[in-house]
């Protein structure tokens, strides 16, 4: 049997870091086993459902490198792959179901419904309808033919129960005295949840779905559905939720969890991709820097975790600054270059690339972030520094006229213009005038920079030249004065 698994997201809010984590998963196991890994899109939400929430998801998919062998804008064998345009399927089979009896037209009234769902409650029995409140087959049918609408209803055997191996957590059961004869098809003719993505996973042959926990008490209904087509069911995977810190569910209370944001924010996608994969799984050592290929190799769905796995961003961070510093210099340029034009408003010319180059094994060595890298680097390009204020008014006192005018004395004489050169400067500097390192390198920093944190001092000046690094200490120098 080849493995074909699939990720199903719905375009009604953006991909987030749980759903990513989801399509990994699903990934990595196809990937793993040689198999099929499709994309399809539960759209059949027309109101929900808008195109940017769809684009979003396919962009996040291809940042994290997570390419699919069939499905949505790819094709296969099997297209269309949107629910919304297989609306007529979902019908077919449901009205097959009413014919063979398994699944019934649904008049209930509404409010008896209500009223037999309390009593239920009231009473301590589950309140899964059964049936029990429809009119007789004659009425449905005459009503039926009068034009009147109804939803569809899949009629649960009673007794009975749905049984399952899950492979992440085990042995399930499932009576059916807890599952109510639930809606498949709506009285607009549009399906329900249960019905097309039960009716998709048949007609596309999936073997495995791998899905969130959030969804593991619609499998008995989903493994109904299969069987009353006439189908075996594929084998279940359900992952454990993702965890806040403080133990509770995953929300925009921890911070922004769409994938969007963290590629804004400067992660990497293979930083990304590695974390996830250790929500739940692991390699089976002690090991956290694990590659593409690795994970492909020793993957295995068996291993997957049942609990709840913590979504640490401290961790990420360091996670990303791992990968960062075992970037090459012009890798690491590269990566940036997004922030940098975006800055610049146009692609850096070859001088201030040079500049970037030379800076850059500094910046890397301290950086977690893209993003921060890029700001951190600003000042090199801009032609004047803007000051930030509490900076300047932390440092700019007291000595701060002294360590300048030093600095632009020491600096000036120099020969040659090299790191080397500029500490010795300085640091002759800071001794003949009886300064410390704080008092007398801070106000030089902010004077180049516009800020007390940047690179390290000496590199940041030899990368900005001489030229535009006594410019800016004199400005600096003036502002004082003045
Ligand atoms: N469209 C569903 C969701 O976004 C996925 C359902 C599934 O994997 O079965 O939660």
């Amino acid at each position: 049997m080849t493995v074909r698994v699939r990720f199903a997201p719905s375009p009604t809010g953006y991909l987030h870091v749980g759903g990513a984590r989801t399509a990994l998963y699903n990934w990595l196991f196809a990937r793993s086993e040689g198999g099929t890994f499709l994309l399809r899109s539960d759209d059949t939400d027309a109101e929900r459902s808008t195109p940017e929430y769809a684009a979003d998801i396919l962009d996040g998919l291809r940042w994290l490198g997570l390419d699919w062998d069939e499905g949505i804008e790819v094709g296969g064998p099997h297209a269309p792959y949107r629910q919304s345009q297989r609306l007529e399927r979902y019908r077919e089979v449901a009205s097959e179901l009413v014919a063979a009896g398994r699944a019934y037209w649904s008049l209930a009234d509404p409010e008896a419904l209500e009223r037999w769902r309390k009593e239920a409650r009231d009473q301590g029995r589950a309140p899964a309808y059964d049936g029990s409140l429809e009119p007789p087959p004659e009425e449905v049918e005459r009503r039926l033919a009068a034009g009147e609408r109804a939803t569809v209803r899949f009629r649960v055997p009673r007794p009975g129960r749905t049984e399952f191996s899950d492979v992440v957590r085990g042995d399930m059961s499932f009576e059916h005295t807890q599952v109510e004869d639930f809606v498949i098809l709506r009285s607009n003719g549009t399906p329900t949840y249960h019905l097309a993505s039960t009716v998709d996973d048949v007609d596309f042959g999936i073997t495995h779905v791998i899905r969130g926990e959030d969804l593991l008490s619609s499998t008995p209904k989903h493994i109904l559905i299969t069987r009353a087509m006439g189908a075996e069911p594929p084998t279940y995977a359900h992952l454990s939720l993702l965890m806040g810190p403080d133990g509770k569910k995953l929300s925009k209370r921890h911070g922004d969890t769409a994938v969007a944001a963290f590629r804004a924010a400067g992660y990497l996608p293979e930083a990304l991709v590695n974390y996830l994969a250790l929500l739940g799984w692991s390699p089976g050592d002690e090991e956290t820097i694990v590659s593409r290929d690795e994970m492909i190799r020793r993957f295995d769905l068996a291993d997957v975790s049942r609990n709840p796995a913590i979504f640490d961003m401290d961790k990420l961070q360091w996670m990303n600054g791992v990968y960062i510093r075992a970037m090459t210099p012009d890798e690491f340029v590269d990566r940036i270059m997004p922030w940098i034009a975006e800055d610049l408003g146009r692609e850096p010319t070859a001088e201030e690339l040079r500049i970037l180059h030379e800076i850059a094994p500094h910046v890397q060595e301290r950086t977690k972030l893209l993003a921060e890298a890029a700001d951190q680097v600003r000042f090199l390009l801009v032609d004047e520094v803007v000051y930030d204020e509490r900076s300047w008014s932390k440092v700019m006192k007291g000595d701060a006229p002294r360590a300048l005018d030093g600095a632009i004395a020491a600096l000036s004489e120099l020969d040659e213009w090299t790191i080397e050169s500029i500490e010795s400067a300085l640091r002759g500097m800071l001794e003949r005038e009886g300064l410390s390192a704080r008092k007398g390198l801070q106000p030089i920093r902010v004077a180049v920079s516009g800020s007390t944190v940047s690179p390290p001092l000496f590199e940041s000046l030899a990368a900005l030249g001489r030229r535009r690094t006594l410019e800016r200490i004199r400005r600096a120098r003036d502002r004082l004065t003045a």
